[in-house]
């Protein structure tokens, strides 16, 4: 089969366990009345993702390459654990994120940390388990500089630099351009020759890194970002005179198909389109790191939403469930950059049938604007039946938003197989107790 065959048959056997799924889910009852919404993760799709990253990269060089996966994707222990046993690492940006990578037992010689906003306690702790670290800026710098003569320290450094090659379709996700607040702006008045005498004066800066890819990013720009910054490890060896960068990281960002079940583009094109653009990367002289996110889990994932009540407005008919902003705030905010997939599910969870009809899918929020599709055509929804959000396994519904004081949905792991479906949980669903203690329960009266 030709590689983009192989990847429509994986998305339609996706398809097919999803559909087991959600009928699972529902007649299991892990969605139902007094359920209305359930986050579902497709465990052997998760697992297959990152098998397919790891061959990608094995396919173009023999070089070590760590896979670290971008937490913020995905922060849930129990994602971070499956990925772990898939052999992947962390990228972490927050003491949060890195906290969660331990929990998971993510090891320090398998975790990087960049982050724009690093404090010295940060930095420190970094630095004492040796983690990785990407200097955003010259200050940072001056703080490793501080820290690595006071201690010694196990972390391989590097410098995070902007090759401010442009912006890709989505200005928010955009990190390459000229102003982006990411990184040492290489194109900058004197910044490249900053730059390579920072490492002139520091031999244990031995990783370069860059991130200037995303969602809207083309894979030419993103190959154009690896070559800038894999140009500059070679001016900064030949002027030091040895193989001092001996490691470098090429960021995340490969975007998503989020339009049908195909995983398009593919780690493996990107892999080759990397090896043909920047061959020298690939000779066996770097260790590559990556830091993908996005791609290793927006399509394992998926909301379950009831459809609480089925109305009409202005001639529109309008099924009001319980998926909305709380999980989905880039669709509903900036709904023309993040088009979701919706399915239509009968009340046992069947795909629906039926003529397409043109309706608004709202959320449970109380503000106009919070739907997740307007003028969607699909069968007509009906009270009790559900939709299912598609493609939110990153981002989405691990990105809960609390508008609203609306509880953050269970999370449960799938595997379906011809013996039928078995659930994990991955989240539990937050209890009602726990939004008022986040809600300052504790400290009732502070204020009077
Ligand atoms: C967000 C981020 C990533 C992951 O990006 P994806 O688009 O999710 O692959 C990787 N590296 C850094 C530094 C990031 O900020």
């Amino acid at each position: 089969m030709t590689s983009q065959a192989t990847s429509r048959a994986a998305g339609t056997a996706a398809a097919e366990r999803r559909e087991q799924a959600v009928r699972a889910a529902v007649e299991q009852g892990l969605a139902g009345p007094d359920v209305p919404i359930v986050a579902l993760l497709d465990t052997a799709s998760i697992r297959a993702g990152a098998a397919a990253l790891r061959a990608a990269f094995a396919a173009v060089t023999d070089a070590p390459v760590l896979h670290a996966f971008a937490v913020k994707a995905c922060p849930l222990v129990p994602v971070l654990r499956l990925l772990l046993a898939e052999g992947l690492g962390a990228e972490v940006a927050s003491p949060g994120e890195l906290a969660l990578a331990r929990a998971a037992g993510i090891r320090p010689t398998a975790t990087v940390l960049d982050s724009p906003a690093k404090t010295p306690a940060e930095l420190r702790e970094a630095l004492a388990l040796g983690i990785a670290v990407n200097a955003d800026n010259p200050q940072e710098l001056a703080r490793l500089d501080a820290l690595v003569s006071s201690a010694p320290s196990a972390s391989p450094l590097g410098i995070r630099v902007n090759p401010q090659l442009g912006a890709g379709s989505i200005d928010a996700l955009s990190t390459a351009t000229a102003t982006s607040k990411f990184g040492v702006a290489l194109l900058d008045d004197g910044a490249r020759d900053w730059v390579v005498g920072a490492y002139a004066e520091r031999p244990w800066l031995t990783r370069l890194h860059t991130h200037s890819g995303s969602q809207g990013v083309a894979l030419s720009l993103m190959a154009r970002g690896v070559r800038a910054v894999y140009e500059l490890a070679e001016e900064i060896n030949a002027a030091v005179g040895r193989q001092q960068v001996d490691t470098i990281d090429i960021g995340g960002g490969l975007p998503v198909n989020f339009g049908s079940d195909e995983e398009t583009p593919t780690y493996a094109s990107y892999a080759r389109l990397l090896k043909e653009e920047v061959p020298g990367l690939f000779d066996g002289r770097y260790g590559l790191v990556t830091e993908f996110g996005r791609s290793l889990l927006a399509k394992h994932g998926l909301v379950l939403a009831r459809v609480e009540y089925a109305k009409s407005s202005g001639g529109r008919p309008i099924a009001v469930t319980h998926a909305g902003v709380q999980i989905a705030a880039r669709t509903v905010y900036a709904p023309a950059s993040w088009p979701l997939r919706i399915e239509a599910y009968d009340a046992k969870g069947r795909p629906k049938q039926g003529p397409p009809v043109a309706q608004d899918i709202a959320g449970p929020a109380c503000f106009a604007g919070d739907l997740l599709a307007e003028n969607r055509p699909l069968p007509l929804l009906e009270q009790g039946d559900y939709t299912g959000v598609l493609d939110t396994g990153a981002y989405y519904f691990a990105h809960h938003y609390s508008y609203n004081s609306l509880a953050r949905p269970g999370i449960y792991g799938f595997t379906a197989t011809a013996d039928g479906v078995g659930f994990a949980t991955v989240r539990d669903p937050q209890p009602i107790a726990d939004l008022v203690e986040e809600a300052g329960g504790a400290h009732a009266d502070a204020l009077l």
